[in-house]
């Protein structure tokens, strides 16, 4: 499906291009930092968490544009979400992005145009280090997580 394709390329450029949640948050009551050496990808994603859900939340940092496209997308998924339900939704993208995943995932969304990494080893990894700090930044972690 070479259109649906196109159209996953340029979901993931806008949304590298223009990052939504992209701000450090002031009211954060938790934050983690994370880094991918592969690829120099370097994020801190902070929360502010009403009791166990995501009031608000937010990324800053650098990094390619897979890594960029998913933080962003990742922000818009799991606000207003239980630490629970982010972390459900994290596990289903990572089996999406590792070829694990039952095909289509309507509970995803948006998330499925990253189906297509699992063909590229080395950008899952790109495209999981701002779930894995928002994970850390929710199990309360402060050291830095990496993806190695
Ligand atoms: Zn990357």
């Amino acid at each position: 499906m070479p259109e649906l394709r196109d159209l996953y390329q340029e979901v993931i450029l806008e949304h590298s291009k223009a990052p939504r949640n992209y701000k450090a948050l002031e009211s954060a009551n938790y934050k983690a930092e994370g880094y991918n050496p592969l690829c120099g990808d370097r994020f801190t994603v902070y929360l502010e968490m009403d009791a166990d859900k995501i009031r608000e939340i937010g990324f800053q940092g650098a990094g390619c544009a897979i890594s960029k496209a998913s933080a962003s997308m990742m922000t818009q998924s799991v606000k207003g979400k239980t630490k629970e339900e982010a972390e459900k939704i994290f596990h289903r993208f990572h089996d999406l992005v590792t070829g694990h995943g039952q095909g289509e995932d309507a509970e995803l969304g948006k998330l499925a145009v990253f189906s297509g990494v699992s063909e590229f080893p080395m950008r899952v990894k790109c495209a999981t280090l701002a779930w894995h700090t928002l994970e850390a930044a929710l199990e309360g972690k402060q050291e830095k997580v990496s993806t190695e």
